[in-house]
């Protein structure tokens, strides 16, 4: 990866320069459009595309800070907010905003169960917030960021929140519970109503991120699939997440952020009302905010409407269990757990997952690398109807090549335990450099030892440097 400095473009690109420029670079983009890529993107096809891209042209200049001067979008806004508190049992008193995605979502729900508890709660000094090890980072990231402690207990065998384990968890500080539905590693639900049990006991806040569950989950319960309640129907419940962007097929950057009652989005709400520039108030994170990603959140869910989800919904869900029995069906892979929903971990007992991993890589696929344990991760959407047996056909093939690799497997083996060893007596810098030797491999597709590597490495100071190195190195030129 080399990239050379630029400097500061002097003469204006036309846009015919413009557009093959973009198409040379995303020639090494991954190829969702034809259903090769199981995560990131989620597509509703190309003619509710272009409905929902007419939309979001509409209000490409638009600003929606000011909701005195674009009453349009803050009437889409509200609106898209109430069609959302609909889909999940709210009521009159439901309120909610547009975010730019679930981790604005999630970032804006602990802040305002901070401040609740700095209002309702003021014994508590520092506040903290029970949750699984299986919730999004998006989570960390908000605790971060607003100095939340968070006590993290562990899932049960099937990868469900323990009920127990969160009981016992809650101290005198806790303000807040969070459940997923589902949790995105294993893609399953958690026993939210049982968890709503000691959030309303104690007393305490009960967030559920449903960002990636929420415009699946009333759809597939719709037609038939065992799905528990999991919103504002389950009495304890004060917050939601769903994003719009992912199974709402919407322009990417959008989300809702859904709270019980209009006292407790109060908390979310920031103020500064001595500004020379004048009374300065938002609703969410941002201070611009984009008009288009708000009217193609409405547009989407209008655009496609409860017919549409349902639709898509079915065909994912078709997909999701073909690809599953599939799965099932080739000697030496297993399902990690029982997956409720369209998202699927897989792993083998027999083989070198991630090398796995790269043989489908060579084949075009693309999906995440889980690990603790190194599971594959697919989330399947409306795109894969139509590529199912092709990719079983692959599946079974790339499995047939691994198996015959036991020695590349033992390699990637030796390398993980030899840098783990090493990992003890080198400084920290020269396990990054390490890292940057094998980043060469990367492109050359042998991805798997360094995940092994990365695995042997999990949790550890050094390989907190190496990410962050990588981030370093990934937005710079050099
Ligand atoms: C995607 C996801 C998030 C974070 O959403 P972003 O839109 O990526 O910021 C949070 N929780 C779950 C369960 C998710 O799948």
């Amino acid at each position: 990866m080399s990239r050379p400095k630029v400097t500061f473009p002097e003469k204006a690109s036309s846009k015919e320069e413009l557009l093959e420029e973009v198409k040379q670079r995303k020639r090494k983009d991954i190829d969702w459009r034809k259903g090769r890529a199981f995560c990131l993107v989620y597509y509703p096809g190309e003619e509710r595309e272009e409905k929902i891209k007419a939309i979001y042209d509409q209000f490409y200049t638009e600003n929606a800070l000011n909701p005195t001067a674009t009453p349009s979008l803050a009437e889409i806004e509200a609106e898209t907010v109430s069609m959302c508190a609909d889909l999940f049992h709210g009521d009159e008193n439901t309120r909610g905003n547009i975010t730019t995605g679930g981790t604005e979502s999630i970032l804006l729900a602990i802040k305002t169960a901070r401040d609740w508890a700095r209002k309702n709660r003021p014994q508590v000094k520092k506040p903290n917030v029970v949750l699984p090890e299986s919730v999004h980072p998006a989570f960390m990231k908000a605790f971060h960021y607003f100095d939340v402690d968070f006590t993290v207990t562990q899932t049960g065998a099937d990868g469900k929140a323990d009920v127990k384990a969160l009981r016992e968890a809650v101290n005198k500080d806790t303000i807040m519970l969070v459940a997923s539905a589902p949790s995105y590693p294993y893609g399953v639900m958690d026993p939210i109503s049982e968890i709503a049990v000691i959030a309303r006991e104690k007393n305490l806040l009960f967030h559920v991120d449903a960002c990636i569950g929420g415009f699946m989950l009333p759809f597939i319960k719709e037609l038939g699939y065992a799905i528990p309640s999991f919103d504002f129907e389950v009495d304890g419940v004060t917050s939601i997440s769903a994003d719009i962007h992912k199974y709402g097929y919407s322009s990417k950057g959008a989300s809702v952020i859904l709270y019980k009652e209009a006292a407790l989005r109060k908390f979310q709400f920031s103020l500064y009302t001595k500004w020379h520039g004048g009374i300065y108030g938002s609703p969410t994170m941002m201070g611009t905010r984009a008009g288009s990603c708000i009217a193609g959140a409405w547009a989407a869910l209008k655009g496609i409407g409860r017919e549409g989800y349902l639709e898509m919904a079915e065909a994912t869900m078709k997909a999701t269990r073909a690809i599953q029995s599939g799965i099932e069906t080739i000697d030496g892979l297993e399902i990690v757990g029982k997956p409720d929903m369209s998202l699927i971990a897989f792993t083998s007992n027999k083989l070198d997952i991630y090398a796995l991993a790269d043989e489908l890589n060579k084949r075009g696929w693309h999906f995440e690398r889980q690990q603790l344990p190194p599971t594959l991760h697919l989330t399947v959407n409306y795109i894969h109807r139509n590529i199912t047996d092709e990719f079983i056909n692959d599946l079974r093939e790339a499995v047939e090549v691994v198996r015959h690799k036991k020695m590349a497997h033992l390699s990637s083996k030796v390398q993980a335990a030899t840098v783990k060893g090493l990992s003890k007596i080198l400084p920290a810098g020269t396990i990054a450099k390490l890292q940057k030797g094998s980043g060469d491999s990367i492109e050359n597709e042998n991805k798997a030892a360094m995940y092994g590597m990365m695995g042997a490495l999990s949790g550890t100071q050094d390989l907190e440097e190496i990410v962050l190195d990588f981030l370093d190195n990934i937005y710079s030129v050099k």
